[in-house]
């Protein structure tokens, strides 16, 4: 057993209900603040709705307002207007899309503007969503019909264009302008292309409004990935099968034509392309028998099919290990509640937690409610549907940002419709619109992956927990490294602490051996990426036909080109960062905004000619590799070689399947598959996640350490890790290679609280970017003093927040635009919200055509 690991801890299901104080103060939106943020077309409130006859709706528009509004519904549209349809409306003279979120009765408000359309025949989302949609835009500080925008599968989206149609006095225009006269040239455009966007700005084509001569007006538009439409074959209405045969008296020319007829018959409507399949002369005997009158043709939607692939096959195993046994009845228990529960499964890599995962889904399922499983990583979530599938069939929806548009559509429609059992996705999954949800299974729960780093910069982990809340169902946060944050939830007894602390079978855990560099670097001239123990262990394993993986996260070939006679690297002209040698594409890449040079020979301050390469990465990685092992089979996994669709999973499949020795690759390696062959794992440089100015670099360390051992002896064999380091007695790697969560946890904990970090604070990073250097640092600074003047207005609550900065962002410049940021730290919560909400409204006034913009990220986790 792994030192340290707490024993099996169930708590008793009865004391559990009180534990969730901390959630409830995530979750306060819930009873009191509340109803207040909708305002009736802009102003007043609406009444009390009496279900029968509802006359208005509250709807969430998609343009950046704060808030909702309401709108009276004409008669005739009522029965249409259901929560989770769009609806075309009216707002501040133009028209925009907007989301019903509820059906309400009479208001006093005579001046109601109506709707006047409903777009969607059925709704897009349930009405249990909208609770959740609504926090999470509160929460995040994020208009609410942007989150929504955000949440539905892109296909849907429609986009709002502008038209414009001519007036008489326009026509008498267009007759008397001169033929070559610009004017004239947009008229007669105009009136050749009714319904069209115009191919020009508003500026331009202003003029000609104010004229008369024409009226702009919006029109909105789908955008692609709707229904993908295929054609069908059935027989005709009223026409008898055995009817047709004795007709024929039993003949038929060809062969298989009496099994062909049957088929079709058989089916109600068949797929054209899968008779084609079936029958070789599918499209002769299709023609034939609708010449006669017998079938007919029709067009229908079908649903994409973007079912993952089985990577390596996963029978059911006959019965649970004991610790699956306590772990799984827990979860049974908690599932047969039926109320709100949250379980942090703490099992070491290879203690069967995917199996858990399994029982309780099936045991949601069979008490008709739904489940979410959600992965860090789409490869992984792929990987995963692949084992679900194979044993629950195809009530299950894949869902994730990879997807075409259209395949996405296709899924969410299934969602909603009740047609699936079972959600597998990355991140975006958290939002599957599901009728009657009853568990959320967060896999890798530590993952900083499941933070989304564009609005709304949500973390899923967190949001996972409030959905379970309020749609009254368990979630399960399952990881071998919990996060810092669940874990003291869990020991605090906010979430049930559930371990696994054996691997099955009780298979060892791998021996960690450390390679100390710097004893390594004094005996040679020369730094070498591949230690010679590692470069034994490597030959040794290849010799034994075990596989192998190296973990570096680093990509590229070179990191930075050094000049020799001025000391400058060649860097990015839009960011400020180093660009980074590739050998396939053989250029330099930037790796934040996607610029790229070819491999400069003079230095661009000096002039000097000796540019030195230094550093390296995946790439160069894998190239060593292919001259120190020249019979081995090399493959690499990172960004770069991932790029199309569908290569990741080629990979992992190649390497499951046996056909690659050594796989390198980056953090993509490092998570959640099961190899059972893999028997040597190789950590390049374990230092360079701890040189990340972020206060969590410590517990990532600690995390894809463990993460990438737990890699290594999963089958029969006992593995073997090699963590190569200059920092061998830095507590993260220590602790890491002792397998010895407890210690991590204990030393990191103590840090944290000193310095005020979470879970011990709430965080909120602010950054500011602007083009222009000058303005940036000042709109950082004049946001500094309104947030602390504001902070002196509130005496005794003021206290409770600090603020930290303005300073210039670890990255202060990227993508061109120049960079600030400002730390807002509290233990409370709602209070350091309000702040925000603050900063929000009077963010407009302070940044007034200085060219810069604000983010706001609620417990932010990338602040580089
Ligand atoms: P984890 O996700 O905890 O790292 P996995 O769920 O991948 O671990 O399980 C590790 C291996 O153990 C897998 O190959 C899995 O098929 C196998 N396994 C899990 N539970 C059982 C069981 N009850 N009986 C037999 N094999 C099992
Ligand atoms: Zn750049």
């Amino acid at each position: 057993m792994a030192p340290g690991f707490p024993k099996c801890d169930l708590l008793e299901l009865t004391s559990i209900d009180e534990c969730f104080s901390s959630i409830n103060s995530m979750c306060q939106f819930l009873e009191g603040e509340d109803a207040g943020t909708a305002k009736a077309n802009f102003e007043e409130g609406a009444e009390e709705l009496s279900n029968k006859d509802f006359t208005c709706l509250r709807i969430a528009v998609n343009v950046p307002v704060d808030g909702t509004f309401y709108y009276a519904v004409p008669e005739d549209l009522r029965s249409g207007a259901n929560v989770g349809c769009r609806v075309p409306v009216p707002f501040k003279n133009r028209k925009v899309m907007g989301y019903i979120l509820e059906r309400t009765g009479k208001t006093h408000n005579k001046e109601l503007k109506e709707i006047r359309d409903v777009i969607d025949p059925e709704p897009l989302f349930p009405e249990s969503l909208v609770p959740f949609l609504e926090w999470m835009a509160r929460y995040y500080i994020h208009p609410i019909g942007q989150v929504i925008q955000s949440a539905l599968p892109g296909g849907l989206n429609i986009k709002s264009y502008k038209t414009a149609l001519l007036t008489q006095e326009g026509l008498c225009a267009l007759d008397s302008l001169h033929s070559h006269s610009e004017q004239r040239k947009v008229l007669s455009w105009i009136k050749d292309h009714p319904d069209k966007g115009l191919p020009w700005t508003l500026q331009e084509v202003y003029g000609l409004q104010k004229k008369g001569w024409i009226t702009i007006e919006d029109r909105l538009k789908k955008t692609s990935g709707g229904p993908l439409i295929r054609k069908f074959v059935r027989p005709k209405r009223g026409i008898d099968l055995g009817a047709v045969l004795s007709e024929r008296g039993g003949t038929s020319k060809a062969k298989n034509e009496f099994q062909f007829l049957e088929t079709v018959f058989n089916s109600h409507g068949i797929l054209l392309s899968k008779l084609t399949d079936m029958f070789t002369n599918g499209s002769y005997l299709v023609e034939k028998w609708m010449g006669k009158g017998v079938l007919e043709s029709y067009r229908d939607a079908v649903y994409r099919n973007p079912a993952g692939e089985i990577i390596s096959p996963s029978p059911l195993p006959s019965k649970l290990y004991k610790q699956q046994e306590l772990v799984s009845s827990h979860l049974k228990a908690c599932i047969e509640k039926g109320s709100f529960f949250s379980c942090l499964l703490y099992g070491v890599t290879g203690s069967g937690k995917t199996e858990v995962y399994y029982r309780a889904a099936e045991h949601v399922i069979t008490l008709g409610r739904q489940a979410i499983i959600m992965a860090p990583e789409i490869s992984l979530a792929v990987y995963l549907e692949g084992i679900f599938r194979s044993r629950l069939g195809d009530r299950i929806a894949i869902y994730h940002s990879g997807l075409s548009q259209g395949e996405r559509v296709d899924q969410w429609m299934r969602m909603v419709r009740g047609e699936v059992d079972l959600v597998i996705g990355a991140r975006s999954a958290l939002f599957s619109p599901l009728p009657g949800l009853g568990l959320i299974i967060v896999d890798e729960e530590h993952d900083s992956a499941y933070k989304q780093d564009r609005g709304p910069r949500y973390h899923a982990r967190d949001a996972a927990v409030v959905r379970a809340k309020m749609e009254k169902a368990l979630v399960i946060l399952g990881s071998g490294t919990p996060s810092v944050q669940s874990y003291q939830n869990g020991i605090c007894g906010k979430y049930h602490l559930l371990s696994m602390p054996e691997r099955i079978e009780k298979r060892p855990l791998p021996d960690v051996e450390v390679v100390d560099m710097k004893i390594m670097e004094d005996r040679r001239s020369k730094w070498e990426m591949i230690s010679p123990r590692l470069k034994e262990a490597l030959a040794q394993n290849l010799m034994s036909g075990n596989q192998s993986m190296l973990f570096l996260n680093r990509r590229g070939f070179y990191r930075v080109y050094l000049c020799r006679s001025c000391g400058q690297s060649i860097r990015c002209p839009n960011c400020d960062v180093a660009l980074i040698y590739h050998l396939e594409e053989n250029r330099l890449n930037c790796h934040y905004c996607g610029y790229y040079s070819k491999i400069l020979t003079k230095c661009s301050s000096c002039g000097n000619e000796g540019l030195r390469a230094y550093g390296f990465g995946t790439e160069k990685l894998e190239y060593e590799l292919r001259e120190l092992f020249p019979e081995a089979r090399i493959a690499r996994m990172d960004a770069d070689s991932t790029r199309k669709k569908g290569q990741a999973i080629r990979i992992l499949k190649r390497f499951g399947g046996q056909e690659v020795d050594i796989l390198v690759g980056t953090q993509m390696i490092t998570k959640g598959y099961d190899f059972p062959n893999v028997t040597l794992v190789g950590v390049i440089a374990a230092d360079l996640s701890l040189g990340f100015p972020d206060f969590r670099a410590g517990e990532r360390t600690f995390q894809v350490l463990s993460q990438v051992s737990g890699r290594s002896g999963r089958g029969d064999q006992k593995g073997k890790v090699l963590i190569q380091t200059f920092n061998p007695d830095h507590y993260a790697i220590r602790t890491a290679t002792a397998h010895d969560y407890q210690s991590f946890f204990r030393e990191e904990t103590q840090l944290r609280e000193q310095l005020g970090y979470p879970p011990f604070s709430h965080l909120a990073c602010l950054t500011l970017k602007g083009n222009n250097e000058k303005n940036t640092e000042e709109a950082a600074r004049h946001l500094n003093q309104a947030i602390r003047g504001t902070l002196a207005k509130w005496p005794r609550r003021g206290k409770e927040i600090h603020v930290l900065g303005p300073t210039e962002a670890a990255i202060s410049r990227l993508k061109g635009k120049y960079r600030w940021q400002i730390l807002v730290k509290s233990k409370n919560v709602s209070l350091m919200r309000h702040l925000l909400t603050r900063v929000e409204q009077f963010k407009g006034k302070i940044f007034q055509s200085s060219g810069v913009s604000l983010i706001l990220d609620m417990d932010p986790y990338h602040m580089i």
